[in-house]
């Protein structure tokens, strides 16, 4: 039997009838856009996460141009993001006017190096948006003590992190903004896009929630250019279900991990993800790095068995072509270079079994 690298048919099957009630409840309502629905997981996703203010928003790429938006972010500010991320986390700050400067990442938690990115503070750096990268923390105590030294806003990328946990405290919750994004395939992921910004600021709060529905205050009159970012009811709706399953799901997911850990312990030929001191990691991914160049041989060989894989990401994002402008070079960021040429993310969702875990194991200790 093929074992694909994620399979939402088989979370679907396990809470069907709940998300089908969900659903209808909405077209019964006929409420579609923001409404007591969106409220409720609004609610429901701040006592979860222990953070003052949630709200949804239509993207997790949204949520980061509208972080950086209320944080006043501009035309000739930096911001300094990792290489080493999903698109997004750059992209938001182009669209602002800002230029990104892009960091590096650790080689063995692939997080933000708070060190390289200390180096690139400019006079003109605003912002700095660490990622939480694959489902654990950044180093979020040393990105906040660089913030502070140089008064930077902080937007914690916890796109991937949506309960993972640092030193008892919830992903996305350690900065000025952290930002979630229940795009289907993310471990809390809707049916369409969705995403959410969370802050324990009033203002900020307040800013983001005026800036969602294009900065008009009462209806019709606009203080502020805002965008059209706000959530759809029928996307609360079914993540409200979803979320009621997620710690269940995320303790899956590290139990999968935990399978894949022990088989491949003490193999020279690839290296596990490490979990930083103080982290723990939902496993959004569990990507492996494969020494030399024989990772896509190895995917292949997967292929080959029916098992899926997937590359995230195969090109940092200093080197990506729109990027060009920014000015780093290859050889620039060696280890973001690096670890594009040799990550592998390996099938991880809830319903995987033990058994498939195993199989997936022994196919690539056979393939490296
Ligand atoms: C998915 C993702 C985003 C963007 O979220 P969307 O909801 O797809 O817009 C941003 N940052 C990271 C790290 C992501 O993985």
């Amino acid at each position: 039997m093929p074992i694909p690298a994620l399979d939402l048919k088989a979370q679907y099957a396990t809470i069907k009838d709940e998300i089908d009630a969900a659903v209808r409840d909405v077209f019964a309502n006929q409420s579609f856009i923001l409404g007591p629905i969106v409220e409720g997981f609004e609610k429901e996703a701040a006592t979860h996460l222990n953070t003052k203010h949630a709200i949804g928003v239509n993207s997790g790429s949204d949520a980061l141009l509208l972080c950086l938006m209320a944080a006043g972010v501009g035309p000739g500010d930096e911001v300094i993001v990792p290489s080493f991320t999903f698109f997004a986390t750059a992209g938001a700050v182009h669209r602002t006017g800002a230029k990104p400067v892009f960091c590096d990442v650790l080689a063995d938690t692939f997080c933000i190096d708070v060190k390289d990115a200390a180096k690139r503070v400019t006079p003109k750096t605003r912002a700095i948006i660490p990622v939480d990268l694959y489902g654990q923390c950044a180093d979020m105590e040393a990105v906040s003590q660089l913030a502070e030294k140089n008064k930077l806003t902080v937007i914690e990328d916890a796109a991937q992190s949506f309960g993972a946990r640092r030193n008892g405290k919830m992903a996305g919750t350690f900065a000025h903004f952290g930002i979630y994004s229940f795009y289907p395939t993310k471990n809390l992921g809707g049916a369409g896009d969705g995403g959410m910004i969370s802050t324990h600021d009033d203002a900020l709060a307040d800013k983001v929630r005026l800036l969602r529905t294009h900065g008009e205050r009462p209806r019709y009159f606009n203080k502020a250019v805002g965008i059209c970012g706000r959530i759809d009811a029928l996307q609360a709706a079914v993540l409200r279900v979803k979320l009621k399953h997620l710690d269940k799901w995320n303790a899956r997911r590290a139990a999968v991990a935990k399978i894949y850990d022990g088989k491949f312990s003490g193999n020279a030929k690839l290296r596990t993800p490490r979990v930083d001191a103080g982290n723990s990691h939902i496993y959004h991914q569990y990507t492996i790095v494969i020494d030399g160049e024989k990772r896509d041989a190895v995917q292949k060989s997967l292929a080959d068995k029916g098992i899926g894989s997937t590359i995230y990401y195969p090109v940092p994002l200093h080197l990506q072509e729109c990027f060009a402008y920014v000015g780093q070079k290859v050889g620039s960021l060696p280890v973001s270079e690096k670890l594009s040429k040799q990550v592998l993310s390996l099938p991880m969702f809830p319903e995987l079994t033990d058994a498939q875990a195993n199989e997936v194991a022994a196919a690539v200790l056979a393939a490296v």
